[in-house]
C-alpha cells in the first residue's frame, strides 16, 4: 500500500489533528500539492516495488491532508501513470481516498466511478458530537458540509466507507442508530491518537474505550444482517478462527505500508509524528531511492515488523497473536521508545477476549475441542499475562 499525500494541507482544523494540532510542524516545509514529477516518480517506484517483491495488485491511498484540494487533474495523472505503470510491471493497480467529504460534488463522484476509486470519509457522529472536534479554519462545524458531501456520493451509486474516531463520552446507541442511517459500507473505528506520554482522554470507567465498543459491537451482534461492516470487529472475529486480516493495529502481518509526502519523502506511517515529531523525515525520496532503500530506515523497519516486534509483557501476552501488541504509534512512552505495551492495551485486552468469547460461543463444543479453543475471560487473560511476566522475572 502507497499512502500519497497528494495534498499537505486542510481546510478543515479538527483539535485532534496529528498533521497540525499534536505539535509537528512537518507539513509546514512542503509542498502544498504534490508535482507532477513527485506523482509520476512515486507511482514508478512504488509499481517497481511491487513487481520486485512479487506482489500482483497494489493499493495507492490518495491521503493529505485533504487529497481534494490537490483537485481532479492530480488524480487522474496519478491513475493514469499508475495504469501504465502497472501494465508494463504485470502489477495491479487499485485506489481508495480517504477525505473529509465537505469538497465532494458530482465532479469528484464521476471521477470516482471513471476510476474506480473507492471513498472512505471521515465523520465522527451526529453533529453536535462531530462538530465538537472537526471544525473550520474559523471555529465553526464541518458536519453539514460533510454529510453533503457523503449524501451527493450515495446519490451517486458510490457507497462510502467512515471513519470515526471514538469518543467513550458519547452514546453508543446514539452513534449506532446515526451509522445505521447513513448505511456505509464498512467503518473503521479508530482509537484517539495517543501514547504513554500524551496519554488518551479518558472517560469514566476502567476501561471506556473498551467498553464503549462492546456496546457497539452488541448492537452491531444483535442485528439480524449488520447495516455495515466494522472492520476492527470482523478482524478479531477472522483472527478468533484463525484467518487474520492484514492491519497494522492488530494481528502479526507486517505491515506494508508506505507513506509519500508531497515533497516524495518516503516515511512510516505518518501518525508516527505525533509520537515523534519530525518522524517523517527519513532522507528517503521517490526522486533518489527505491522503495527498498528506504526500508532500511529504522523507523520504517521497526513500523514494517511492529506487529512481531513485541515489549516483554506482550511477548508472554495469551492474546497477542490477535492484538499483535497493538497499533505502533500507542506503544511509543519518552522512556523506552516503542517498547511498551500499547497505552490501550486494558482496553485491547478486554475487548479482544470478549469479542473472543462471543465468537468462540457460537461454534459447536467438538470444534473447539478439536481445534484446542478455550474462552478466555478479561481479567483471567491479565491474570495469565502477570504470572508469565513475573516467571520471566
Ligand atoms: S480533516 Fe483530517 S487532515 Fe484535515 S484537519 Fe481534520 S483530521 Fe486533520
Ligand atoms: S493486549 Fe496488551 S499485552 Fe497483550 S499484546 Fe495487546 S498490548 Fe500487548
Amino acid at each position: 500500500v502507497g499512502v500519497l499525500k497528494i495534498a499537505s494541507r486542510c481546510n478543515l482544523n479538527c483539535t485532534y489533528c496529528y498533521m497540525y494540532n499534536l505539535g509537528d510542524r512537518t507539513y509546514l516545509g512542503q509542498p502544498k500539492v504534490m508535482s507532477d514529477a513527485t506523482i509520476d516518480a512515486a507511482v514508478r517506484r512504488c509499481i517497481r516495488h511491487a513487481a520486485e517483491t512479487g506482489v500482483e495488485t497494489f493499493r495507492f491511498v490518495f491521503h493529505g491532508g485533504e487529497p481534494l484540494l490537490a483537485g481532479r487533474e492530480k488524480f487522474g495523472r496519478v491513475v493514469d501513470a499508475a495504469l501504465a505503470e502497472g501494465r508494463a510491471a504485470g502489477v495491479r493497480p487499485v485506489f481508495s481516498v480517504q477525505t473529509n467529504g465537505t469538497l465532494l460534488d458530482r465532479g469528484w463522484c464521476e471521477l470516482f466511478e471513471d476510476c474506480s476509486i473507492s471513498l472512505g470519509v471521515s465523520l465522527d457522529g451526529p453533529e453536535r458530537l462531530n462538530d465538537r472536534f472537526r471544525i473550520t479554519h474559523q471555529g465553526g462545524g464541518s458536519y453539514a458540509q460533510a454529510v453533503r458531501g457523503y449524501r451527493c456520493a450515495q446519490d451517486h451509486g458510490l457507497r462510502p466507507g467512515l471513519l470515526v474516531v471514538v469518543d467513550p463520552e458519547t452514546s453508543p446507541q446514539e452513534a449506532f442508530s446515526h451509522l445505521a442511517d447513513l448505511a456505509p459500507r464498512q467503518v473503521d473505528f479508530l482509537l484517539p491518537e495517543a501514547n504513554h506520554t500524551r496519554v488518551p482522554p479518558r472517560g469514566s470507567g476502567d476501561t471506556p474505550f473498551a467498553d464503549w465498543l462492546l456496546a457497539m459491537f452488541r448492537l452491531w451482534d444483535a442485528a439480524a444482517i449488520p447495516p455495515f461492516g466494522v472492520r476492527l470487529f470482523e478482524q478479531i472475529i477472522a483472527a478468533t478462527l484463525g484467518v487474520p486480516q492484514p492491519s497494522d493495529a492488530l494481528g502479526q502481518a507486517d505491515n506494508e505500508i508506505v507513506v509519500i509526502e508531497t515533497d516524495g519523502e518516503i516515511g512510516p506511517v505518518d501518525v508516527l509524528r505525533a509520537a515523534i515529531p519530525g518522524a517523517g523525515r527519513t532522507g528517503f525520496n521517490v526522486h533518489e531511492h527505491d522503495i527498498s532503500q528506504a526500508m532500511s530506515h529504522p523507523l520504517l523497519r521497526l513500523y514494517h515488523k511492529a506487529n512481531r516486534t513485541l515489549c516483554d509483557m506482550c511477548a508472554v501476552c495469551p492474546i497477542n497473536e490477535i492484538c499483535g501488541g497493538g497499533y505502533l504509534p500507542h506503544r511509543f512512552g519518552k522512556d523506552g521508545g516503542f517498547d511498551h505495551p500499547s497505552v490501550y492495551c486494558r482496553d485491547l485486552t478486554k475487548l479482544i477476549t470478549t469479542i473472543r468469547d462471543a465468537t468462540l460461543a457460537t461454534l459447536p463444543g467438538d470444534v473447539l475441542k478439536a481445534a484446542c479453543l478455550r474462552p478466555l475471560a478479561f481479567r483471567d487473560a491479565e491474570r495469565t499475562r502477570a504470572l508469565r511476566a513475573a516467571a520471566e522475572g
